[in-house]
């Protein structure tokens, strides 16, 4: 086995992926595969109603909120929030945190203006601005909770005259989180709650009919609610998935406790970097993000050898995104911390080895 470090798709715990492998031949016993099962069966029907369920129970999702299953990844919701909630001529705000939120913002010019509040770019996104106002004229205000790149985190979410849209891709289920304080919650699937192919929206029904636009059924998140996530044939396997790393999630004791898995894996791990004199964190440490843990090397000649000792002991996925460099230490949601041992004990014997 090895100890996926991987930033997405990341890590799936491995009583799921039994579990999953095993429906693929034969879902529940019913002599057909997960695969070929009609998504207008009853027993996948049961698999979307269960999977929303998990969705509202793990998160204390309020009355007057829907749950969504949708398709494009968090990529297609940059577009599809403006395209939603974005009057003709209107402006919404954005908050820079980072690559991901910037790419959010490059999508809001073929719908309207985005207001960006404040940004970190400056800085290489090391850090949350958060000295800045929220234009009580913005449709909405757009913040990304965690910076999967660069490794910061919102450890406090920004009051707002207007709904808050989050981006939570890279921390869903990792906290616990006041979703009455959002007007709409997206996540690709594919780094705490599942495999890729699926995107996960909370929304807030009553924000939703105001822009006054024509939009096309595929991209109204109104046509996604009428339809039960199942406008069109949805991703059954994906939904599956995320449905079994939820009930996972459950089993272990919800939100909350793998909140606290997910502090101490973090803080074990922060401590080495700071103390071993071969590394060094890459952001300020009160943004620093619970789930992406970026360091660099002192001497970067010296970050081939650490990969190479890394590959040797099983770990994998530890290399940074290519716009940051060095390393990324990605500690989902179902990364035991028997495997971040592994690594301080990596980083512990290179330290050794390279006095
Ligand atoms: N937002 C964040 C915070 C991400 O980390 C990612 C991918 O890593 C995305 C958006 C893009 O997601 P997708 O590949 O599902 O479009």
């Amino acid at each position: 086995m090895k100890h996926n470090f991987g930033a997405g798709p990341g890590i799936l715990p491995h009583e799921v992926l039994k579990q999953a492998a095993a429906a693929v031949v034969d879902f529940n016993g019913i002599g057909l595969s997960i695969l070929e099962i009609s998504h207008r069966s009853p027993e996948f029907e049961a698999v979307l109603d269960e999977a929303v369920k998990l969705v509202k129970e793990l998160f204390s999702v309020p009355e007057g909120y829907s749950v969504l299953f949708l398709q494009g990844g968090a990529s297609t919701q940059f577009a599809m929030v403006p395209y939603n909630l974005l009057p003709e001529g209107g402006k919404a705000a954005y908050l820079e945190s980072g690559v991901w939120a910037n790419k959010a913002i490059k999508e809001v010019k073929y719908f309207g203006e985005a207001q960006v509040v404040a940004t970190a770019k400056e800085a290489n996104f090391t850090y949350i601005p958060k000295d800045f106002e929220i234009p009580a004229d913005a449709a909405y205000f757009h913040i990304t909770s965690n910076n999967t790149i660069y490794g910061t985190q919102l450890h406090k979410f920004f009051p707002s005259p207007v709904p808050v849209v989050c981006d939570m891709s890279s921390d869903i289920f990792s906290r616990k989180v006041n979703v009455a304080d959002f007007g709409l919650i997206y996540a690709g699937a594919q780094k705490n709650m599942g495999p890729a192919g699926v995107t996960l929206v909370i929304v807030k029904d009553e924000i939703l009919g105001k822009s006054g636009r024509k939009i096309p059924s595929m991209f109204n998140y109104q046509t996604q609610i009428e339809g039960g996530s199942m406008y069109n044939t949805p991703p059954v396997f994906a939904i599956y998935v995320s449905m079994l790393t939820l009930n996972w999630l459950k089993s272990k004791g919800g939100v909350e406790a793998i909140e606290k898995e997910n502090e101490a894996k973090a803080k074990v791990l922060y401590d080495e970097i700071d103390r071993n004199p071969l590394f060094k964190g890459v952001c300020v440490p009160e943004d620093r993000s619970i789930m992406n843990v970026c360091f660099v090397t002192e001497n970067p000649e010296l970050e081939k050898p650490f990969l190479k000792l890394c590959d040797e002991k099983g770990i994998v996925g530890i290399k940074g995104h290519r716009s940051a460099g060095g390393f990324r230490a990605s500690i989902y949601n179902a990364l035991p911390i028997t495997s971040v041992y592994v690594l301080i004990d990596a980083m512990r014997e290179f330290a050794e080895n390279n006095k």
